[in-house]
Formats: C-alpha cells, sequence, structure tokens
C-alpha cells in the first residue's frame, strides 16, 4: 500500500531554486521555487517552453546552497520525485532559511495527488500554486492544501491548440474560447474565498472586448481578488502593448469596480530565474 502511494505521487520535477518571485500578490518575496514538468498549454509568450514536455529520461536541476558560504552548486537528479524528495530539495535550495514554497510549472494542476502530499508533509509551511487555471477539477482538489493561489487569466486569442501529455488525460484541457469560458468560471468560484489573485499577461494586439469579457468574470464571480496588469516582455517574438493599450484595460477594470495593479514582469528586470 505504502508503494502504491509512493507510485501515485511521483512526479516529474524540471528543477528547485530559491529567487525572488517576480509576479502578482507576493512579488518580491523571496521563495522556492519548485518547477514541475509538462504542461498541455501553449500560450503564445510562454517564457517556459522547455517544461512542456516529460522525456522518459528526464533530469531535474536542483541547487544546493552552502548555509556557510552562500556558494551554489546546481546537481541532476533523476527527474520523477516523491513529495517527501521535492522537501529535501527544497531544504537545499533555501540553504537553512524555510522560505515559502512556490509550485509552478509547467501546469502543476496535472498533478493534484502530488500537491496534496507534498502540503501534508510539508507542515505550517506555506504553499503557494501558480496555475494557468484551465483545470477546475483538480484545483478543487487541492483546494486545502495551498496558501495562497496565483491564477492566470488566459486571453483564449493567444492560446494555439493544447497538445495532451496523454492519451487519456485526467482533465482534459480547454481549446474553445466557450471551453475557456467554462473552466474560468469554474475556477473564479473554487478561489471566490480563498487567498487568490488573478494574473493577466497583455501581449499587443488583444482586443479589449476579450479583456472585458475576462474582467466581468472577475466582477461577477471573485471581485474581491485583486488582478494583476502584467504588460508582456517584448521577448521571442512577442510584442509588448502599447501605453494606450494599457490604459484602455485599465479603465475597463475601473469601470467593473475591479482592484487592478500594473506590474511590469519583474524577472527580466533583475536578471534572475
Ligand atoms: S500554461 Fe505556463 S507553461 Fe504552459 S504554455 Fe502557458 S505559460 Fe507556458
Amino acid at each position: 500500500m505504502i508503494s502504491e502511494t509512493r507510485q501515485a505521487t511521483e512526479t516529474p520535477v524540471l528543477e528547485v531554486f530559491a529567487s525572488i518571485q517576480g509576479e502578482g500578490a507576493f512579488v518580491g518575496q523571496p521563495q522556492v521555487f519548485v518547477r514541475l514538468r509538462g504542461c498541455p498549454l501553449r500560450c503564445s509568450w510562454c517564457d517556459t517552453p522547455h517544461s512542456w514536455a516529460v522525456p522518459k529520461d528526464a533530469r531535474a536541476e536542483i541547487e544546493k546552497r552552502d548555509d556557510v558560504t552562500e556558494g551554489i552548486e546546481r546537481v541532476e537528479e533523476p527527474a520523477n520525485s516523491t513529495p517527501f524528495q521535492v522537501l529535501c530539495f527544497v531544504a537545499a535550495a533555501e540553504g537553512g532559511r524555510p522560505k515559502t514554497i512556490s509550485v509552478t510549472g509547467g501546469e502543476p494542476l496535472l498533478y493534484p495527488d502530488f500537491i496534496v502530499e507534498l502540503a501534508r508533509l510539508a507542515g505550517e509551511r506555506h504553499i503557494h500554486l501558480e496555475t494557468a487555471g484551465a483545470h477546475p477539477e483538480s484545483l478543487s482538489r487541492v483546494l486545502d492544501s495551498v496558501d495562497h493561489f496565483s491564477i492566470d487569466l488566459k486571453l483564449p486569442s493567444t492560446m494555439r491548440a493544447p497538445v495532451e501529455l496523454s492519451a487519456d488525460p485526467v482533465e482534459p484541457s480547454p481549446v474553445t474560447a466557450e471551453d475557456w469560458r467554462d473552466v474560468r468560471r469554474r475556477t473564479m468560484k473554487l478561489v471566490r474565498s480563498r487567498d487568490a489573485c488573478f494574473k493577466l499577461v497583455l501581449p499587443a494586439g488583444v482586443a479589449l472586448s476579450e479583456v472585458e469579457e475576462l474582467f466581468d468574470d472577475v466582477a461577477n464571480f471573485a471581485s474581491e481578488h485583486v488582478v494583476y496588469l502584467q504588460p508582456a516582455t517584448a521577448v521571442a517574438g512577442t510584442a509588448a502593448p502599447s501605453l494606450t493599450e494599457i490604459e484602455l484595460c485599465v479603465d475597463a477594470a475601473l469601470e467593473r469596480g475591479l482592484t487592478l495593479r500594473v506590474l511590469p514582469q519583474v524577472h527580466p528586470v533583475l536578471g534572475v530565474r
């Protein structure tokens, strides 16, 4: 029985490292990041496409910090790891200074059992989850295990067709604008009374009506949460929005009584990952 549980929560890890949170409500906070492998979604502006696939021989890069010399070493481990092993990686990365654990990806909601078990073993440690908000069934399973939910508001026009990692996924990924509307609303209802925030990455050229539809849903289903508007960084073929485009989104949020913050992506500014 023990080995069955172990198998169920063994999960592909891409990297574990300590850094500064660059987005959302906890921007600037030192955290330890557990980045899981695997994402079926295809955001046109994705800055971690190396997290999409789960190769059979995948390895994880683990940061090890010497708490006396502050030296950092990066070592490779087999990617498939149990929650207990991941907490050992976390301890190595933070070098004796416990921090909030941010579970990110990829799409971490592909692995709800792993998240639940990680949080159980982590005890009082704060667990934050960064998710695309596209898998509400999985989200419902981790609601009581996570301290803060940082949820993307995806613009359907910026999403290419998903690529499922298995022929029989636990929960299919949204494809059409209607699918996205459905998962978005279910996600918002689930986190309505939780500690959560929404993030909207805005590239250039998005129709204002599309942003307005997202903001209408926030106003109707989870208006108490702050929306962080992140103008996309101009990299890898993605164009940054103009000031006028940003201001139109700000007006749209204010018209709906939303709390909005405009926050540039901080990682490129600080030069950290
Ligand atoms: S959900 Fe995240 S990892 Fe997946 S494509 Fe979008 S930005 Fe990239």
